[in-house]
């Protein structure tokens, strides 16, 4: 069996809740290092948080699923600049085709490519790169 690591999380709390809805969806999954973190929340840094795995032949459907579960729980979110019901999810990957573009990503972020998860309110088009904390 092949799994992929679809996700990493430093709350373990969070981490839970997703592997929960793949299990409910029967995806198989697990979790990596979740011990360390839980025992050691100082370590989590070291070991780049709890790993979310899924088998890779479900990993698109598991991908599908927690972009459908964020999507959810943003509706209930206000934005923090202007109150409305209105974020979303806005993705970026810089994957430059171009030579320059590439060693200037590889210089800077260590990869060729990178990819750049934010959210932006529909409403007043403010981009947020984090959400404000709801728990
Ligand atoms: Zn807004």
């Amino acid at each position: 069996m092949n799994f992929k690591q679809i996700a990493s999380y430093d709350n373990y709390m969070l981490a839970n809740m997703t592997m929960g809805l793949m299990t409910e969806n029967d995806i198989k999954c697990q979790l990596k290092d979740e011990n360390i973190v839980t025992m050691d929340p100082l370590l989590n840094a070291a070991v780049g948080g709890i790993k979310l795995l899924v088998e890779e032949k479900d990993y698109d459907k598991a991908l599908a699923l927690m972009i459908e579960a964020e999507n959810d729980y943003l509706k209930d979110i206000p934005c923090p600049s202007c109150k409305s019901l209105s974020l979303t999810v806005e993705e970026k990957t810089n994957a430059p085709a171009d030579f320059w573009d590439k060693l200037k990503n590889q210089v800077l972020f260590g990869q060729t490519s990178t990819y750049k998860k934010g959210y932006r309110c529909a409403n007043c088009k403010k981009y947020f790169s984090e959400l404000p904390p709801s728990f």
